[in-house]
């Protein structure tokens, strides 16, 4: 079996400040060398600018950057000239998304619907250049009709062009072997990379992860309630838990592991030491 990969997420910082502070942070992750980095992309179009430039710098250092982008409440025309300049600038890899509505935005605004259309677009405007990489729910997407239809919709996906899946972060080691699971059966051998959170801080975890369909474990959420008032402890523990997380997803068989770094180095910077990656 071949050696797992990891890769680093970012989202784009607001201020040239803030860009400075993530190029520090990227250089400590790169120690690692990662795969690759990516980019997020707001809803709509709403951080074009400043994920192309945090792209752009992030890329300086020699390492493969992708973009995220997401196809919800944009044209059809719009996103082909940004797939057109991704092309143009050496970009050689896009997690490709649907993305979620901003408030007050039909889907009938939007020129595609979902990610496999916006999979498909970038196959037919550019052909094999990009490595995609699209989006995969164990705990299933929270807006899917059923457990068995969001897997088909991966599926989808995959069968549209796109190369490769990471899934929205989890707790729960077995979601993802019963998910891989569900693939093989329908035929599925695109690789799956894990996406891990690391655990830093109770209140914005419970939110984000209420928000995304995440689920923390009882015990886990349990003990980080406990914590939440003692940083080095609950972080600490994050770790643990984390780190156990990965050996568990490693040992079945992850090809690798896709970290949500929330622009930090610290807590993905143990994890990967702690699995002597
Ligand atoms: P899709 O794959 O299109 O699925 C969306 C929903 O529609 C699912 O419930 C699916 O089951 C259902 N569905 C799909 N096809 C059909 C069909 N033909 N008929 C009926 N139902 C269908 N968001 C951002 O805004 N910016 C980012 O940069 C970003 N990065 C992300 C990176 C990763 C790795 C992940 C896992 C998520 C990311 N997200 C990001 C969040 C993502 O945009 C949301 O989860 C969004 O709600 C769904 O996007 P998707 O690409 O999974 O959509």
């Amino acid at each position: 079996m071949s050696k797992p990969t990891i890769s680093f997420e970012f989202f784009p910082p607001k201020t040239d400040e803030g860009l400075e502070k993530l190029l520090v942070v990227q250089q400590k992750l790169q120690a690692k060398n990662p795969k690759f980095f990516s980019v997020t992309y707001g809803a709509g179009g709403s951080t074009r600018e400043r994920t192309w430039k945090t792209v752009e710098a992030v890329k300086a250092a020699g390492v493969d950057t992708a973009p995220h982008l997401s196809c919800v409440g944009q044209s059809r025309e719009e996103l082909t000239e940004l797939i057109n300049e991704y092309k143009a600038a050496g970009i050689k890899r896009i997690v490709t998304l649907r993305g979620d509505l901003p408030s007050g935005m039909g889907a009938d605004q939007s020129d595609l619907r979902y990610a496999d259309d916006l999979v498909k677009l970038i196959r037919d405007v550019s052909g094999d250049h990009f490595h995609l990489e699209v989006a995969a729910y164990p705990e299933m997407h929270p807006q899917a009709r059923s457990f068995s239809d969001d897997i088909d919709h991966f599926k989808r996906k995959i069968d549209a062009g796109a190369d490769s899946g990471i899934t929205q972060y989890f707790y729960n080691a077995e979601s993802y072997a019963y998910y891989m699971n569900e693939l093989e059966k329908r035929g599925v051998t695109a690789p799956v990379y894990p996406g891990i959170m690391p655990v830093t801080n109770y209140t914005n975890l419970v939110r984000f992860s209420d928000a995304c369909g995440a689920d923390i474990p009882r015990w886990v959420r349990k003990k980080l309630e406990e914590l939440q008032n003692d940083d080095a402890s609950l972080k600490a523990f994050g770790e643990e838990v984390v780190t156990r997380l990965c050996e568990r997803l490693l040992a079945m068989g992850a090809p690798g592991l896709h970290f949500y770094t929330m622009n930090q180095a610290a807590a993905n910077l143990n994890v990967v030491e702690n699995l002597g990656l």
